[in-house]
């Protein structure tokens, strides 16, 4: 479905990123696995692509940084010379009440998940408006839309990429670049591994199709909107949580 398509995903090392970019090259797209801290499991991840016949690269940059972020593109221009979709997908929570909440917590989720995005959005958009054709898919989640207890500072950031991507899709629709979001539920990842047992069972017992949700649960909605199968679709914010009650 992503045959010639050139694909960043940010925060491919693990998690939602990486099913992303599995799934992507098993339908022929060009990877780009974008990671920061975890080397190790984007060169499994790369070795996974190599293996089911697809090509892929893999690229350091910490996201929230600027200078590194711009040098990822430049790379990506100098190896595809295009890129035709970014997933904005490097994200990371720190779960603390309002009134326990330091500063320094509210500016690092900050940091990596909006202004990653932004700064991606950014650098991908100069690209794509040139090709005058791009897919722009940002990663929210059902706390950013719905809002959660506990999660003040987390579910801010995660509401910044709703508005965010409203805001982008409008502005860029007149270059044939579609901007979207996807609002994951509970998904089995990294991210939600140390959740007390009792928070998840209560979470799950609140998920009409009664199960946490896979990162390939949400891989198979992001590769709907990369593909000609979501050509009409911008502006949307869609939920991927199993009809998870909040
Ligand atoms: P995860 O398993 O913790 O993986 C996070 C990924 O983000 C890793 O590959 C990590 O790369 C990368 N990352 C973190 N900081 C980065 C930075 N500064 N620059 C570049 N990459 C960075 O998380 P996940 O559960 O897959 O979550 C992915 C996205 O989905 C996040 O935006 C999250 O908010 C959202 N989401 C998740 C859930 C859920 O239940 N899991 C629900 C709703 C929304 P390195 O390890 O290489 O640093």
């Amino acid at each position: 479905m992503l045959q010639g398509k050139v694909m960043l995903v940010t925060g491919a090392s693990r998690g939602i990123g990486r099913a992303t970019a599995l799934l992507a090259a098993e339908n022929h797209a060009q990877v780009i696995v974008n990671y920061n801290n975890s080397e190790a499991a984007a060169d499994e991840v790369l070795d996974l692509i190599a293996a089911k016949g697809s090509n892929a690269i893999k690229v350091k940059a910490d996201v929230s940084r600027e200078d590194e972020v711009k040098r990822m593109f430049k790379e990506i221009k100098s190896e595809f010379g295009r890129l035709d979709i970014l997933v904005n997908n490097a994200g990371i929570m720190r779960n603390n009440l309002l009134m326990m909440t330091r500063i320094d917590e509210l500016h690092g989720m900050y940091e990596i998940n909006c202004k990653g995005t932004f700064l991606c959005s950014q650098m991908a958009a100069k690209m794509m408006m040139k090709q005058n054709s791009g897919r722009i898919i940002n990663l929210s989640s059902i706390v950013g839309t719905h809002g959660s207890h506990g999660q003040t500072a987390y579910s801010a950031s995660k509401s910044f990429i709703v508005g965010f991507t409203r805001s982008a899709a409008k502005e860029l629709g007149r270059y044939n670049i579609a901007v979207n979001a996807i609002a994951p539920g509970l998904i089995a990842t990294d991210l939600t591994k140390d959740l007390a047992e009792e928070v998840r069972t209560e979470l799950i017992s609140n998920v009409a199709l009664g199960r946490i949700g896979t990162p390939e649960d949400v891989a198979k909605v992001v590769l709907f909107l990369a593909s000609p199968l979501g050509d009409y679709v911008s502006g949307q914010v869609i939920g991927v949580d199993g009809c998870q009650i909040m």
